[in-house]
């Protein structure tokens, strides 16, 4: 059989520790056979990243740029610990935020859902996707304690040198606290069109909320550059799609999502992503089974598990050990990025092929076979705990029946 050919380059971002081993075996077993892997590969295993001054990074993410689609291995964020571990020159910054920097995109989290895992909330039986805004608020504050009876004011000096002060307050017997943050409405504007960007790629709608009500300016400004946007550049794409933009107060958004039955994308604030991200994946089963893709305004696309490289399971694997570590979402970052590798080249039997590869790993599952962490939480009565290898073989070989 002739394997299919990629007409463009997909950057290929390899990693760290377990995740760095299952990249290898993913290749080697399921797409190697198919596919005549064209990739431009940049290793950033933190070895590699310290002999390049995390240049490397850099490089990677510039040519996301050039070729419009990323897959990415998880990789080390260091700290003190691995500073010593691999003799570090510097603490490297974290990859995804070197990257994320310079794509400036919106990353998008979904939960891979399969029979025998019920999520904690049983009506959620299609995935609902969190986008957050990875830009400023809380994140990008300053803040003070202060003390009893100070006055405390918000001072704006414009370039002509024009000050306006308000007073956020007066204290009076107790000493207290203070905070100032800020975010920048081509960033706000960014984030809105990567979200409808990706409903219109993935065909769902987007819900947003806020507490416009009480930040009646802060709040009050995403929600107008939402609906700007969404009037200006996508309101007729929409309507011809048949999806919808939908807008509501933070605390309705959250009431009507845990009755919802999911399939839509929820653009969340920063800080709302960040803890709803994790409440969403928890409820949906594992970590493991959460895909991640990150979005720039400008329509490129950077595809990653959403965990990190399985540190545990590395230094088993290293005394010899055989772990059962789940290879799902790295399985579905490379589908997805082959998919959007095959949409932007027009080359269908690619898209295919990821179809059937997304497939043959649920399918796998379905049918009893699966790493520890799900077998921990599926009801399927028939399971069978297997290592790393045989759950990719057991995938490789529905795969091959399914491409025979
Ligand atoms: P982690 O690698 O996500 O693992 C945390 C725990 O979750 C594991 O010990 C394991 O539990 C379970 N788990 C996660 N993924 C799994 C999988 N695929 N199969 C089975 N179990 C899985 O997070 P971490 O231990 O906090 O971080 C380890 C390293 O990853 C750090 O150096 C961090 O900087 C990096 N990191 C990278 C990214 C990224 O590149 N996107 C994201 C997060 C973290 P058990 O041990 O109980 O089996
Ligand atoms: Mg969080």
């Amino acid at each position: 059989m002739a394997k299919i050919q990629m007409k463009t380059p997909l950057v290929e971002m390899d990693g760290d520790e377990m995740t760095r081993i299952i990249w290898q075996k993913i290749k080697d077993i399921l797409l190697t056979p198919y596919i005549d892997l064209n990739t431009e590969y940049y290793d950033l295993g933190l070895e590699h990243r310290n002999a390049t001054e995390d240049r490397v990074t850099v490089e990677s993410a510039e040519a996301t740029k050039k070729y419009g689609v990323a897959v990415k291995c998880a990789t080390i964020t260091p700290n003190a610990d691995r500073v010593k571990e691999y003799n570090l020159t510097q603490m490297w910054k974290s990859p995804n935020g070197t990257i994320r920097a310079i794509l400036d995109g919106t990353v998008f989290r979904a939960p891979i859902l399969v029979k025998g895992i019920t999520p904690f909330i049983p009506t959620w039986t299609k995935p609902i996707t969190i986008a957050r805004h990875a830009y400023g608020d809380v994140y990008k504050n300053t803040e003070m304690q202060v003390p009893a009876g100070a006055k405390c004011e918000l001072v704006c000096t414009a370039p002509d040198g024009t000050e306006t002060r308000q007073l956020i307050h007066q204290f009076g017997e107790s000493a207290g606290i203070i905070q100032g943050m800020h975010n920048v409405d081509k960033s706000i504007a960014g984030f809105a069109r990567s979200c409808f960007n990706y409903a219109l790629d993935t065909h769902q709608d987007v819900w947003f909320a806020t507490k416009d009500t009480i930040s009646k300016q802060y709040d009050h400004r995403f929600k107008d550059i939402f609906a700007e946007v969404y009037a200006a550049e996508y309101k007729e794409k929409f309507e011809a799609a048949g999806i919808e933009y939908f807008y509501t107060l933070i605390d309705d958004a959250v009431a009507r999502v845990i009755r919802s039955k999911g399939g839509y994308i929820w653009a969340c604030k920063n800080y709302d992503g960040d803890v709803m991200s994790d409440m969403v994946a928890t409820a949906y089963g594992s970590l493991a089974m959460m895909t991640s893709v990150l979005v720039s305004p400008d329509g490129v696309y950077e595809y990653e598990a959403a965990h990190g490289t399985v540190q545990r399971h590395y230094y088993k694997h290293l005394k010899g050990e055989k772990t059962s570590t789940n290879s799902v979402a790295t399985i579905f970052a490379w589908s997805g990025a082959l998919r959007k590798r095959g949409e932007l080249d027009v080359t269908p039997e690619l898209c295919a092929f990821a179809d059937k590869l997304e497939a043959a790993t649920i399918r796998t599952i379905e049918d009893g076979v699966m790493t520890g962490d799900l077998a921990a939480l599926s009801t399927l009565e028939n399971k069978q705990t297997v290592d790393t290898e045989t759950f990719l073989c057991a995938i490789g070989e529905r795969l091959a029946a399914a491409m025979a």
